[in-house]
């Protein structure tokens, strides 16, 4: 068989498709209120997922009518950093073209969803007007940097922001399709003067266009995140690259680099395995890019593109060994030597929540915004308070890794009346939630993720109020432990190191995982597969009871789970008993 045959489907759509290009034009004016399966490969790259309503699926196809096609588009937004005017646009845009709700993502992004085909051209130029862009923010590319969102006034702060910009605007593709498709009117041939330029050079010819990617680009979709190794709020063990700022007397003097943590698996695939990063090397701040052009060009060219399951750089680097991923890498595309990591590792781990002194005088506020959904309802007008918190306080807005916000450069004066704002509007200040609610996380699912299986943020809220009352009775309610939720192993909201993994298993079921812990460093197990929706806090309740009777002075619930092992905790309480 020959190379060419042996190629995933979505391997010979990138390579037929003239760098992301065709058919997306071709598509885009067809009249139809859908894309056609090339395109739909494709418009990843460009930051957008074609979705339908599954809630009513099964309703049309009775009445035999199509699927209610729309559009997820994304906003790359490197460290989650934006002004209060572009976070308007957006608000805007969810308001007049989506179905009016904007989702902070768990990568420090937007997400825009309900957005019709017809409106998506709109969509994309006013996002690229704000001086943002949607460009490479899913796909087989560089996938949103992630980097501290924290706005302390520090040189390091400010460095790892810098490097994880550096980072997202270097990776970012280069062919000149996205300016052509979306930032080009069809009828003058006039591009949009935009914030974020994505000024090809259309005369290159060959891998000149895309001298990093080539014509195939990425085989998978590939994560970076920067953090230092006191705050792990990026999860840097749950990226492709994770890049651990290492400070000595105030100043960062370089990156421990971590490589091959990824948490997609197909439970019924066994090659495939969810992974957290392993240590690689030590480099200076200068040579961060380098190294991450050598380790994306040797993915290029090593990661396996006849099957898509088994892709991401976590098998390249568990099928080579380190030793061996390292020496390549040093010999084939980096060039000289790397050095051994420092002693370092994770120890901390911050949400920024809160009233912070961000090192000027002036304040941060981080706003907790449950499972990332900005919306307005009945008992709740966040949208509505964001709005006017971005109209007269005009603060910059910093997204965080664990779908929440922060306001930067508050005055003194300003706080109450930040404060006064969201009460107006009954938004929940950060420190009315409970801290199991607080440090909780779900992936969208239903009804528009395409893969999900089950419900996730829907359901999660409902399940908290459970949890909460349990852990009240148990006396457990200040506990800090991470309860994530997924509507399938794809694992967007990263379930498989924190201290609770919720995944949706098949309709109305989840996998129970213990065992991680809030530093992020390491797999938690599976505890007990299939368990039903409304099961899972009573087959929580028992390793609850069983943690507050006999864990170890200090030790989180994750720590506790992690010690005892699946079998001690299933002989204990599997049946709702703690026994012995
Ligand atoms: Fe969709 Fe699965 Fe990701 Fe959730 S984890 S958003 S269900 S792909």
């Amino acid at each position: 068989m020959s190379e060419e045959q042996a190629l995933d489907g979505v391997e010979k759509i990138k390579l037929e498709s003239h760098y992301l290009r065709a058919p997306i034009p071709q598509d885009l004016n067809d009249g139809n209120d859908f894309f056609g399966p090339e395109s739909i490969q494709l418009l990843k790259h460009h930051g957008s997922y074609q979705q339908d309503d599954r809630d009513v699926r099964t309703e049309r196809r009775k009445q035999k009518l199509d699927k209610l096609y729309t559009m997820m588009v994304r906003t790359k937004i490197p460290g989650g950093k934006m002004t209060s005017e572009q976070f308007l646009a957006e608000l805007d845009l969810c308001d007049q073209l989506g179905n009016s709700t904007l989702r902070i993502t768990t990568r420090q992004g937007l997400q825009l969803h309900g957005i019709p085909k017809r409106s998506i051209r709109e969509t994309i130029q006013r996002i690229n007007q704000a001086g943002l862009s949607t460009l490479g923010a899913c796909g087989d590319v560089n996938r949103n940097v992630m980097s501290t969102p924290a706005p302390y006034k520090s040189t390091v702060h400010q460095q790892m922001l810098a490097t994880a910009e550096q980072l997202a605007s270097y990776f970012a593709p280069r062919s000149s399709s996205y300016r052509d498709i979306w930032l080009t009117d069809p009828d003058t041939g006039e591009k949009e003067q935009v914030g974020q330029q994505h000024d090809m050079d259309t005369s290159l010819a060959g891998d000149e266009v895309e001298p990093i990617y080539g014509k195939r680009y990425l085989p998978r979709k590939f994560k970076m995140g920067v953090a230092t190794s006191d705050d792990n709020c990026v999860d840097l063990y749950s990226q492709d690259i994770g890049w651990m700022a290492i400070v000595e007397n105030g100043e960062l003097i370089g990156y421990n680099v971590l490589v091959g943590g990824g948490f997609g698996v197909t439970p019924s695939a066994a090659k495939t395995f969810v992974a957290v990063a392993k240590m690689l090397c030590f480099v200076p701040p200068q040579q961060v890019q380098p190294l991450a052009e050598a380790i994306i060009t040797l993915q290029r060219d090593h990661g396996n593109r006849a099957d898509r399951k088994v892709a991401r750089l976590k098998y390249v680097v568990a099928d080579w060994g380190v030793e061996k991923f390292k020496q390549t890498l040093e010999q084939q595309y980096y060039g000289q030597p790397l050095e051994a990591p420092r002693p370092i590792d994770v120890t901390g781990y911050d949400d920024h929540m809160g009233w912070r002194e961000q090192g000027d005088g002036r304040w941060f506020y981080g706003l907790n915004v449950e499972n990332g959904r900005i919306l307005d309802n009945e008992q709740q007008q966040l949208k509505s308070a964001l709005r006017e918190i971005c109209t007269t306080l005009r603060p910059p807005i910093y997204l965080t890794p664990h779908q929440s916000m922060i306001f930067g450069n508050i005055e003194e004066e300003g706080k109450t009346r930040l404060e006064a704002i969201l009460r107006k509007h009954g938004v929940p200040l950060t420190e009315d939630f409970s801290t199991v609610r607080r440090w909780s996380m779900a992936c969208p699912a239903l009804p528009l993720c395409g893969l999900a299986v089950t419900e996730s943020e829907r359901v999660l809220p409902s399940m908290m109020d459970a949890l909460e009352a349990k852990l009240i009775e148990l006396g457990l309610q200040d506990e800090v432990f991470t309860v994530r939720m997924t509507g399938c192993p794809n694992g967007c909201a990263r379930p498989y190191n924190s201290d609770v993994g919720l995944v949706g298993r098949t309709l109305d079921k989840y996998t129970i995982f213990l065992g991680g812990r809030v530093l992020g460093d390491r797999l938690n197990f599976e505890y007990k597969d299939k368990v039903p929706t409304a099961e899972v806090v009573s087959t929580l309740a028992p390793v609850l009871a069983y943690y507050q009777q006999a864990r170890e002075n200090g030790e989180s619930f994750g720590d506790f789970c992690h010690r005892k092992g699946k079998d001690d905790l299933l002989a204990r309480c599997d049946g709702g008993l703690v026994t012995g």
